[in-house]
């Protein structure tokens, strides 16, 4: 029986047996019990199911990581203990000194100092591309060291949706694995392995959590890449002797094995039981919620659009957006909350905006229920360079709403008479 996504964020992931709570318990324990010795080695050598150690799998980490997994429709899903501990095993999972990386250059800014300054300390590159720019362009950064092409559905901050079917020609092209950030359309809004992708990341500590209250990320293998006997990937084809000899690729879930096996335990950072229990329960309201913040924006959109004191302003939902088309075709059910604009006159003017907002809080944090405001040139982008700034899509009269489930015409009374102070 398959089941629609609204359905699947309040029942999949768990189920309990006869007696059992009805909702996943919190599992505050670092090890399990097992008073056969046979047992536990055959979890040690993977050739049983079960929990050993909650550095590599937890019980209520795993009921959130079913959840997630049936909304992407994928084959496996690892919590991890942020959306950039989730990026950062993803990619060396797959990647190793000597290899490169491309990546979309509208990225959230924490992947793009991941990306441009930690990684190739490690010894991978990373091949930056424009997201808008044609398919030779892209295509011609690919070499056989390539090993992941990296990109956001709905980039933050600079709102660019993402045209799925251009990268995905290319990396089946050329078989490298094709990730997308799903983090703000959420499998609700947006399924990427509908268009082709073979991961899906997540930092759960945005929407799928939903109340800012847990930091967490998530990876999805989505099942449909073929590591067998493909040149790219020889950590996937050759024994792994860290684990006796075995070969990923031979398993029925190459990725997700990989990646848990090897990556969660050599760098630990796995989710933790509470932020489990807590992600958990807030994917129980998932697709209610990406209805609600995605017919506010779409309003608040419209409102602002109109406004003589703004600039410019990037919300997919409008018409004339640059980004409308691909969005009607990758995101008909809504574009999510986050939306940037620009406010007319000085930079100061931004500062006073956001200061005389009442209802609407500054705040670092996106895409949770409470609507919030951040000027990312002197906070999360703060450490890029003027050059980088202008790459991420993000000039300085930048400000970024991400907009909550409260009711519209209250946030819009907010905006206006914010607007009206400068
Ligand atoms: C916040 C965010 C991240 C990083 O996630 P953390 O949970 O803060 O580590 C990655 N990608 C996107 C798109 C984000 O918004």
């Amino acid at each position: 029986m398959s089941y629609k996504l609204d359905t699947l964020c309040v029942q999949a992931g768990y189920k309990p047996k006869t007696g059992e709570s009805r909702i996943p318990q919190i599992c505050q324990s670092t090890t399990f019990f097992y008073g056969d010795t046979q047992a536990m080695a055959d979890l040690f050598d993977l050739k049983s199911d079960g929990y050993f150690y909650s550095r590599l799998a937890n019980p209520t980490v795993a009921a959130f990581e079913g959840k997630v997994a049936a909304l992407e429709d994928g084959v496996c899903a690892i919590g991890c203990a942020s959306g950039m501990s989730a990026t950062s095993l993803a990619v060396f999972t797959v990647a190793g000194a000597g290899d490169n990386i491309l990546s979309s250059q509208a990225v959230y800014g924490g992947t793009y100092n991941l990306f441009s300054t930690t990684l190739p300390k490690l010894g991978i590159e990373c091949r930056f591309f424009d997201p808008d720019a044609p398919a030779e362009e892209i295509e011609k950064l690919i070499d056989e060291k390539t090993k992941i092409i990296f990109t956001e559905t709905v980039a933050n901050p600079a709102i660019v949706v993402l045209d799925f079917e251009k990268i995905a020609k290319i990396a089946q092209k050329h078989g490298v694995l094709f990730a997308v950030d799903n983090t703000l359309a959420t499998p609700v809004l947006c399924q990427p392995k509908k268009f082709g992708a073979n991961l899906a990341i997540h930092s759960s500590s945005k929407y799928l959590d939903g109340h800012a209250a847990a930091l967490g990320g998530v990876i999805v293998d989505l099942g449909n890449f073929n590591y067998k006997n493909n040149p790219r990937y020889p950590s996937f084809n050759q024994p792994d002797e860290s684990y006796h000899g075995l070969v990923y690729a031979d398993l029925a879930v190459p990725f997700g094995t990989k990646c848990r096996a090897q990556m969660m335990r050599d760098f630990g950072a796995i989710m933790s039981p509470q932020n489990g229990f807590i992600s958990y329960l807030g994917c129980d309201t998932l697709a209610l919620r990406m209805e609600r913040h995605s017919q506010n924006a779409a309003k608040i959109a419209k409102y602002l659009s109109k406004h003589p004191k703004i600039e410019w302003i990037n919300h997919p939902s409008l018409e004339g957006n640059k980004y409308h088309e691909l969005a009607k075709k990758y995101l008909p059910n809504g574009c999510g909350g986050m939306m940037s604009f620009g406010i007319c006159g000085s930079v100061e003017n931004c500062a006073t905006f956001m200061e005389s907002l009442q209802l609407i809080t500054q705040e670092t944090h996106v895409a949770d229920v409470r609507s919030c405001v951040l000027h990312p040139a002197s906070t999360t982008h703060r450490q890029l360079s003027e050059e980088d700034l202008k790459k991420a899509g993000v000039p300085h009269n930048l400000v970024r709403l991400s907009v909550g489930i409260e009711n519209a015409d209250d946030l819009i009374a907010d905006l206006e008479q914010a607007l009206a102070k400068i």
